[in-house]
């Protein structure tokens, strides 16, 4: 059969006029410079035509699929549903084949022929911006993925890398014999639509792309097949390239729960994180309302490094309908669940989604609040059915959850999931919830104490822990610095307060019974009384302005004395913290509490009752409250102190061999 003439026609709209029979109308100006831009500038990521023709192709089977469903009969119905992708390095093409539903010539002119349907203006606009944000790099290289398909130009992403494109399209449903029709473009200035002869397409689209001479690797197996598996890897119908199979990972987290088995997510898992070890467990999510989505979530069995070289590695695989939209998108999760891997893939986003746009987009906001919700009732339930498991969790990935307290509205949820080292507790590796916690506290308290320290033995030596010692008071160990700012921001948990033991009122736990019985200390006669009264401020005199006070402690049990903020005040670390940051190295002046009962105090009071101006009396106060210091963390003159120790000990030792007569 002879071909008709092919008709012409422009990309867009303008004026038409007549020419030997055919329509042909000029491109409108900015239209005709969005295709150069396509053309001749875009560099960066050109592979993802390949992804733009594939998606396209999988629609065309996705709408075939439907109608067959729904009862309808398309031409050829036993030909198999696939995507075929040919390579010919001699001619210099690269041809993809779908079964779908194909375009009638109309169709063709219609869904080929117009373009940038959300307005070419804003696309070269973007495009400006895209190139300066690049301007600082080697040269202006505008990543096609960020601007392609953003204005319905998903298509014409093929003049990237063709300086000629045919689409071959027989429809799937049309009546009688339907002739395939030809559309072919160089890109540039029009296209025309012509009727063939062609037995290929038997039902549905050929496109055949003309390669330009930069773009030849597109006709390298290796390199259109690695394109495939980073952007398509779970197109849900089967893609060939010369005949083998590429995609062969089902996208499992579309199969029903109950058909998937742990071997299959772990092997998924493997595949998508590159980690050798099965996860520590599986979230599969399926969700209706109020956004469509599902979601495969995974928690390694491996930390991360989030405060250090993993900090920007974190986020989900965001999918539109098994096409990739981006790796690691920071938009489905909060940070606190920043050790979640996988992926969530929604009907609900158009394939050609901006970066921009998907940075304020409510759909992925409410993906996120659906994912918070489940993670935490995870999370629950693993505490509760497997108490080691989530142990395990913990230490793993315990320093990214416990950021959760940020999170206003779960606060409640997140505190619950906490845990802890504890002064209760046996050793370094065992944890405790807030709720076990406060289950073993006696009858009366109300507050949650914690203590910060870099490790367990610091904890016990600190001397503020003594009284909770006596009274059998039970305190949290915050070995990390963050976790003050977890318990500052909490404020409390279940209406019971968080309290560091150091900011304890001196009479705090006056009201539990001691546990622990003291040795009986003589207590002073009412002379030595007034005289420890004396020595006190003798002390005070001796420190001068570094301290505001020195007073009689009652919370000292083995220890001869301790700094205490004058009003409670904040936490020595936290203080510390703060002055770093405030770049302040002066030292706090606080008060120093001595314990009466302390060998090391009734000794001084004898010295200061025999004279008040004793030398050694002086060095040993210094002394004291340089160790209480060192305690808090600050060291400011370590020569004083070092040259008065070694006093000291010089004259310890010689009256040490002068009383032991050796
Ligand atoms: P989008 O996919 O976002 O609609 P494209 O520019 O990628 O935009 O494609 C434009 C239109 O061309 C599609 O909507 C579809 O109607 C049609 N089309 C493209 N490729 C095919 C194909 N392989 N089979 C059938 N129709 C197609
Ligand atoms: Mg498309």
């Amino acid at each position: 059969a002879a071909t008709p003439a092919g008709r012409v026609r422009n990309f867009s709209g303008g004026s038409p006029m007549a020419e030997n029979g055919k329509k042909t109308r000029q491109f409108r100006a900015e239209v005709r410079k969005v295709l150069h831009i396509l053309t001749n500038s875009l560099y960066t990521n050109r592979e993802i035509f390949l992804r733009e023709l594939i998606s396209n192709a999988s629609d065309a089977l996705d709408k075939l699929r439907f109608r067959v469903n729904r009862g309808e009969t398309p031409r050829q119905p036993d030909l198999p549903l696939e995507i075929r992708i040919t390579l010919d390095k001699d001619a210099k093409t690269l041809t993809i084949a779908d079964t779908g539903l194909g375009m009638t010539a109309e169709e063709l002119a219609e869904n080929l022929g117009t373009i940038a349907k959300s307005g070419s203006e804003a696309f070269l606009a973007d495009l400006a911006a895209e190139n300066a944000k690049h301007a600082e790099g080697e040269a202006a290289t505008a990543d096609a993925a960020n601007i392609i398909g953003r204005f319905g130009v998903g298509f014409y992403s093929v003049f990237m890398v063709a300086d000629k494109v045919e689409v071959a399209s027989r429809p799937a449903f049309a009546a009688g014999d339907a002739p395939v029709h030809v559309w072919t473009s160089d890109g540039l200035g029009s296209y025309t639509v012509a009727e063939s002869a062609a037995a290929e397409p038997a039902r549905g689209t050929i496109i055949t792309v003309h390669l330009k001479e930069d773009c030849l690797e597109y006709a390298e197996k290796f390199r259109v097949e690695s394109a495939i598996r980073k952007h398509s890897a779970f197109v849900p119908f089967p893609i060939f390239v010369d005949g083998e199979r590429v995609n062969t990972q089902p996208a499992l987290w579309r199969e029903p729960k109950a058909s998937v088995k742990k071997e299959d997510y772990a092997a998924f898992y493997k595949a998508l994180t590159y980690d050798t070890k099965d996860p520590l467990d599986v979230e599969h999510i399926a969700v209706d309302a109020p956004v469509q989505f599902t979601a495969l979530l995974f928690i390694p069995d491996a930390a991360m490094d989030f405060f250090g070289a993993d900090r920007d590695y974190w986020g989900l695989d965001l999918y539109a309908r098994r096409v990739l939209i981006q790796h690691r998108n920071k938009e489905l999760i909060p940070e606190y669940l920043a050790f979640l891997k996988g992926v969530v893939d929604t009907e609900d986003l158009p394939l050609n989604i901006s970066r921009e746009t998907l940075q304020e987009n409510v759909i992925l906001r409410k993906i996120n609040q659906v994912i918070v919700k489940q993670t935490l009732g995870h999370l629950e339930g693993m505490a509760r059915d497997d108490v080691e498991k989530y142990n395990r969790f913990w230490r793993l990935h315990g320093k990214v959850f416990k950021l959760g307290y940020h999170d206003f509205v779960n606060r409640e949820r997140v505190a619950a999931l906490l845990r802890f080292n504890s002064s209760a507790l046996a050793d370094a590796e065992a944890l405790t919830s807030l709720d076990d916690y406060m289950a073993r506290a006696p009858e009366g308290q109300k507050t949650i104490w914690y203590v910060t320290a870099p490790n367990r033995e610091a904890a016990r030596l600190n001397p503020h822990m003594e009284m909770f010692r006596k009274k059998g008071i039970e305190a949290l160990f915050l070995f990390e610095p963050v976790d003050e700012f977890v318990m500052d921001g909490l404020g409390s948990y279940k209406d019971w307060e968080f309290k560091a033991v150091e900011t304890a009122a001196d009479d705090a736990l006056a009201a539990f019974e001691d546990k622990e019985k003291p040795e009986a200390v003589a207590p002073l006669s009412e002379d030595d009384s007034a005289s420890f009264d004396g020595l006190m401020a003798r002390m005070k005199e001796i420190l001068g302005d570094t301290v505001t006070e020195v007073r009689v402690s009652h919370r000292l049990a083995d220890s001869p004395a301790v700094l205490v903020a004058p009003d409670g005040g904040m936490t020595a670390s936290m203080e510390k913290l703060l002055k770093v940051m405030n770049k302040d190295d002066s030292l706090p002046v606080k008060i120093l509490e001595v314990n009466r009962d302390h060998p090391l105090l009734r000794s001084m009071l004898r010295i200061f009752k025999a004279d008040r101006e004793d030398r050694v009396l002086a060095d040993m106060t210094r002394n004291l409250f340089d160790g209480c210091l060192l305690l808090d963390g600050y060291l400011k003159d370590p020569q004083a102190l070092a040259a008065r120790e070694s006093r000291l000990l010089t004259e310890a030792a010689a009256w040490y061999v002068e009383v032991k007569k050796i």
